[in-house]
């Protein structure tokens, strides 16, 4: 049995009246026991049409109802006055809605064989053979297509932002009714196609899945899209009644989103909506059309530590003018065998700080965080990780990885968090235009906390804003090599331009070394020795 009551008869009638389906008729029923969606529709209809032909007392009501519908049919005509598409199927039905009770089910039982094969004018199909076991298993085959590795998984349902401008015609075309009888009805009472869909097909996509958990969040979501072209200009007249809920954004195809429909229809007059919209909806003549099935699995992030033991491997790639210049990159070698662990679809890389092309990374390496995208595997365990670890690290000899983890999406902010105070040592390869002794050198050490205004380099003025920018040198030492070379360590404040610290950058950055030092002064190797973040947290090996 339904769970209807007397008060829902001119309802139910009204709608399958308007060629509602018999889910639709439940939705505007407020029915909320989702097993009353899961029965098949021809008896629900069956049923639907039982209760609103039976018993004595309603034929009282059906007076009622008659002279309402009167009411709303010259209220109709006066103020929505479709153009050329009058329901000729409520036209025929509602001259047979009289008294004689026979007559009456005649009329009920012709349109519910006609509804059967219709379209509904409401849900345009999702709730009629769109959500049976033809769609469950369309999207169970998508999922195991694409072997994707998940506890639980959640349905999201797009639906055509129109099906909106149908739902509040049909809303206001029983609310009218319900006026006259003094009974409310909330919009937000009546149940959303979306749901009820989902009520119908989530059981069905669990079961052709293996009794997979359909829950409402998960990390694994499963997309379900529909259109309906034929209707697509049904919610164009809102962006005259609303120009403010439809201005255009950049990534979106149409102005027309569900929310902005939503929102429109929030403002909108019941008068104004009626002017432009027929109500109740007028007959379509397909169903809504399902898109393919888009599976998404919420991004992993994993990070680690990485060495480069190379001067002639840029960060990321170097692609100048669409040319690759270098073959090879630090984040591509220590991408490729993550994304084919994790079966990603890409990934955003990011680190704390960057070294240039020809500058190695050494001791505990740099730290730096992926984020990978719709992985098709979401967990490794730590053997898994260590072994990912090594096919890395054998790979490639021009770079290492070291603490390799799976961090969450929060933990990865620890990387960036106070980056400029952090601490970087490095050492650099000097050369002097004059000679020097041992001895010229020993003063450097004892400079502490040295700080430099850095005027943006010239090297990365291209994509950098000019800027004087104030760092400090914590301190230097000294190893001399001969005499116009010398090894000198620093230790800096991250993000201290180290090789324009050492040749002026043409007095950009100022102190400088040629001033300290009163004679030319160049940089020929750089070498990161340490970068001080102490995340992500170190893994014993
Ligand atoms: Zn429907």
């Amino acid at each position: 049995m339904l769970p209807l009551k007397e008060k829902d008869k001119p309802i139910v009638q009204k709608l399958l009246s308007a060629g509602c389906c018999a889910r639709c008729v439940l939705r505007f029923c407020c029915v909320s026991v989702q097993a009353a969606y899961r029965r098949p529709q021809q008896d629900t209809l069956n049923e639907l049409q039982a209760f609103i032909s039976n018993t004595e007392n309603s034929k009282s009501q059906d007076a009622a109802a008659e002279s309402t519908e009167g009411n709303n049919k010259s209220h109709d005509a006066a103020e929505s006055e479709p153009p050329d598409d009058p329901p000729s199927k409520r036209a025929k039905l509602e001259p047979s809605v009289p008294d004689a009770p026979s007559e009456e089910d005649t009329a009920a039982s012709v349109k519910l064989k006609d509804g059967e094969s219709c379209v509904c004018v409401v849900c345009l199909g999702i709730l009629q053979e769109l959500c049976g076991t033809t769609q469950a298993v369309k999207i169970a085959e998508a999922v195991k297509a694409e072997k994707y590795e998940f506890d639980t998984l959640v349905l999201s349902v797009s639906l055509p932002a129109q099906l909106c401008v149908r739902e509040h015609s049909c809303w206001l075309h029983v609310k009218k009714e319900l006026r006259e009888k003094s009974v409310a009805l909330d919009k937000d009472d009546v149940i959303q196609v979306k749901e009820a869909f989902k009520w119908i097909l989530q059981g069905q996509v669990a079961k052709e899945l293996g009794g997979v958990a359909v829950v409402t969040r998960s990390l694994f979501e499963v997309g379900v899209e529909f259109t309906h072209p034929e209707t697509d200009a049904d919610c164009h007249f809102l962006s005259s009644t609303c120009p403010d809920c439809f201005k255009p954004t950049k990534n979106k195809q149409s102005v027309f989103t569900r929310m902005a429909v939503v929102k429109a229809l929030e403002k909108i007059s019941d008068a104004k909506f009626l002017k432009h919209s027929p109500c109740p909806p007028a007959a379509a003549t397909s169903s809504c059309i399902p898109q393919d099935v888009q599976c998404l699995h919420v991004s992993v992030f994993v990070a680690g530590r990485y060495n480069k033991f190379c001067r002639s491997l840029p960060q990321t790639p170097w692609v100048i003018d669409g040319e690759r210049r270098m073959e090879s990159s630090v984040e591509e070698l220590i991408a490729a065998p993550i994304l084919s662990s994790f079966r990603a679809s890409g990934f955003n890389f990011s680190s704390s700080g960057r070294e240039d092309v020809d500058v190695r990374t050494l001791g505990n390496g740099r730290p730096f965080a992926m984020e990978l995208l719709n992985p098709h595997k979401s967990r490794l365990s730590k053997a898994e990780m260590k072994q990912l670890q090594e096919t890395i690290n054998n790979s490639s000899d021009k770079i290492r990885v070291r603490d390799l983890q799976i961090v969450t999406r929060e933990a990865m902010s620890r990387m960036k968090e106070g980056e400029e105070e952090k601490t970087k040592s490095y050492t650099a390869l000097i050369w002097t235009q004059k000679p020097i002794q041992s001895e010229d050198l020993t003063f450097l050490d004892d400079i502490k906390d040295l700080t430099l205004d850095q005027k943006t380099p010239l090297r990365v003025l291209h994509r950098r804003a000019l800027a004087v920018r104030q760092r400090v040198i914590h301190n230097m030492n000294t190893r001399f090599l001969d005499s116009h070379h010398f090894y000198l360590g620093l230790k800096t404040q991250a993000g201290t331009y180290i090789k324009e610290f050492v040749h002026g950058d043409f007095g950009r950055t100022k102190p400088n070394l040629c001033e300290l030092l009163k004679t030319e002064t160049d940089i020929l190797e750089l070498d990161v020795e340490s970068v001080d973040v102490d995340w992500p947290p170190s893994i014993p090996e």
